[in-house]
């Protein structure tokens, strides 16, 4: 299987009719297809193996997927119930002046 580093189409295979533009020992080669477009296809296994995906792509795919994975978890409703929680818990806040006022007292 081919896939195109430009468009990313993949193609089962070269057509027959395509003229390769490159003839450089790495495994994308460009070719310009009958109908004038540029491909630039690289070999890659099928779909089904995961290990051998593009670099270029696999990354983002993964941060897209990480992404609605977090999503999903913020909008589960046990994350609804906490800010409330905390929030009965979380100490007040005691004015300045109260403490400003008791540190005076023990100094003098
Ligand atoms: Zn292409």
């Amino acid at each position: 299987m081919l896939k195109c580093a430009i468009c990313g189409r993949e193609f089962d295979g070269v057509p027959d009719d395509a003229v390769r533009l490159t003839h450089t020992a790495a495994r994308t080669n460009v070719y310009r297809f009958s109908d004038g477009a540029i491909h630039s296809l690289r070999k890659i296994r099928s779909p089904k193996s995961e290990s051998v995906l593009p670099p270029l792509e696999s990354p983002r795919e993964a941060t897209e997927l990480l992404q609605s994975v977090v999503e999903v978890l913020t909008e589960l409703p046990q994350s609804q119930s906490e800010p409330i929680k905390r929030e009965a818990t979380e100490p007040e806040i005691e004015p300045m002046t109260t403490m400003a006022a008791a540190f005076r007292n023990f100094k003098s």
